[in-house]
């Protein structure tokens, strides 16, 4: 069998927006991702996860779900209804707020966040400003001082006077719920539609992200229901029901992972933004006063978790809110450098007494505690943590993506595209591919697949070329492939080749369990945390 290069050359980076459409394109041609109902053109921001999608999308849920309620003894989960009663839609807020400013470009007739267009203006002169910096130093190499130029280069402050003004204009309107201000941010900071370069806009509104739908056979307005817009009001309604039937103190928490509904405004960037998409949030209940103990704390445990996943340091910020919502005491996203910018992946979120007060006042039940070791009845505080599946997915799929040349026998290099997925999280983790498909190597195959198919998710390959195969596996993340040859009939030995590295050693058969593995086992990424 040839052997392939052992040390791979990395080839020029494509730009991150080529790399983010060869990203889509190769979710759809590997089985990962297809758009909904492609059949029929597709539906706005629906996606369907495909054989390899569904099963990284498992194990993502499955890390997450274990580093939350294997790992803690004092969180439980829960899996409550997406359907629940209108009211606590009234109570959290959701009907008369959960909105976000609409507004539309009347040449293209296309439909923008506002808030949206001006976060992205302000994007566009930081990129501006970094482009300065990135040129000074190389221009100014040991000598240069960041903190000087920053403070001193005309363009720069002229751009970063630029972007205070409209930032500080921004955060007051959306305080004060300012729609014509916010409109007016627009026209003067000169936004154009991204679409037709247009600058005619129409006035701002809000817009209800949720959808409602009937229950029952009567429609009538008393019948109205909604798709859930997030998870955690499932949660709150069920915290004394959890607590008493699992016995937990204060503090404890409740996980859950489940699908969530919204009708975005602006719904581009593939699966950063969907209509439906699916959450895993965990609320910390604790006592009142201890809410900024728990807050520092949640934030590092769920960076270190996005560590352990497999995401470079340098990808992953902390972004404090400016605004806090009305029922927050603090607010911080966990930002992940997707391919088109820093943008929220998790919020962590210091809720105070809200919701459960808010569901105490509209249920007329009691929603307290009584703590047994201050002697006293409280409605506990929370502190959440709030996660995209789907943009968790997206991140390890941006982290993973790979175009490597590699050199081929001829001397010359191929292209492999492959995907760095950690072995842990990989949709299939050992291909079996037997040389040829002749001379009892399909049968030992088959033994292989039998003695392994318990522990791993186990794949056949005997299509084609050994070299084509070894791509086709590369392409879909599989961390093994275990190559069945004439050897192997003689000594019941195979070779095991590693995806990233491409290393191939020889191991008899009966070893290939514990050496896979010790690689693949969650256990090992749990560890980290
Ligand atoms: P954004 O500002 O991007 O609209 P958000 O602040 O409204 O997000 P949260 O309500 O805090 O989001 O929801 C928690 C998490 O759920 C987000 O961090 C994100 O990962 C995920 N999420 C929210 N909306 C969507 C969506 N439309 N599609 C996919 N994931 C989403």
């Amino acid at each position: 069998m040839r052997p392939e290069s052992q040390i791979p050359t990395f080839a020029p980076m494509k730009n991150s927006n080529d790399t983010f459409k060869a990203l889509i394109s190769h979710c759809k041609e590997y089985g990962y991702v297809f758009p909904s109902s492609e059949v029929y053109d597709g539906l706005g921001a629906v996606y369907d996860y495909g054989p390899y999608g569904s099963e990284l999308k498992n194990n993502i849920k499955q890390f997450w779900w274990s580093a939350m309620v294997k790992m803690h003894e004092n969180i439980v989960g829960i899996d409550s209804a997406i359907f629940m009663h209108p009211k606590i839609w009234k109570a959290s807020g959701h009907v008369d707020a959960f909105n976000d400013p609409l507004i539309d470009n009347m040449t293209s007739k296309k439909r923008y966040r506002a808030d949206v267009l001006i976060e992205e203006y302000v994007d566009k002169i930081q990129a501006k400003i970094d482009k300065e910096v990135a040129k000074a130093a190389k221009r100014f190499g040991d000598a240069f001082n960041i903190e000087e130029f920053l403070s001193t280069n005309a363009r720069v402050l002229a751009n970063q006077e630029k972007i205070d003004t409209v930032m500080k204009r921004f955060t007051t309107a959306t305080e004060a719920g300012d729609l014509a201000e916010m409109k007016q941010i627009i026209v003067d900071a000169e936004i154009a539609c991204p679409e037709s370069g247009s600058r005619e806009w129409t006035d701002v509104r809000q817009f209800n992200l949720m959808f409602a739908t009937e229950m029952g056979s009567l429609s009538a307005e008393s019948n109205k229901i909604y798709l859930r817009p997030e998870t955690a009001q499932g949660i709150f309604v069920n915290f004394l029901n959890v607590q008493k039937s699992s016995r937990q103190k204060i503090p404890f928490g409740i996980a859950q992972i489940g699908k969530a509904f919204r009708n975005e405004i602006v719904a581009r960037q593939f699966i950063f933004r969907m209509r439906e998409f699916e959450q895993m949030e965990m609320q910390f209940f604790v006592r009142p006063g201890e809410q900024k103990k728990w807050y520092d704390e949640w934030k590092s445990r769920r960076l270190a978790w996005h560590k352990a996943l497999g995401s470079p340091a340098e990808k992953l910020q902390f972004y404090d809110h400016p605004n806090l919502a009305h029922y927050a005491d603090a607010a911080v996203d966990i930002q992940f450098q997707f391919p088109f910018g820093f943008k929220e992946l998790e919020g962590i979120h210091s809720r105070t007494d809200f919701d459960l007060a808010k569901h105490q006042e509209f249920s007329g039940k009691k929603m307290q505690y009584f703590d047994p070791e201050i002697n006293e009845n409280y409605v506990p505080y929370v502190v959440e943590t709030s996660i995209g599946c789907d943009r968790t997915f997206l991140a390890v799929l941006s982290n993973a993506y790979c175009e490597e040349e590699v050199p081929n026998a001829k001397g010359g290099t191929d292209k492999r595209v492959v995907l760095k997925i950690p072995a842990p999280l990989a949709p299939v983790k050992v291909a079996v591919l037997p040389l040829v498909n002749r001379d009892g190597m399909p049968e030992k195959a088959g033994e292989i697949i039998d003695l392994l198919k318990y522990d791993f998710n186990t794949q056949r390959d005997d299509k084609q070329t050994i070299g084509k195969r070894y791509r086709r596996q590369d392409a879909i993340g599989t961390p093994y492939c275990v190559t069945v040859d004439t050897e192997t009939l003689e000594n019941d030995t195979v070779t095991l080749r590693e995806r990233d590295s491409m290393e191939q050693v020889r191991l008899p058969i009966a070893e290939l369990k514990a050496k896979i593995g010790e690689k693949v086992s969650l256990t090992e990424l749990l560890k980290e945390l």
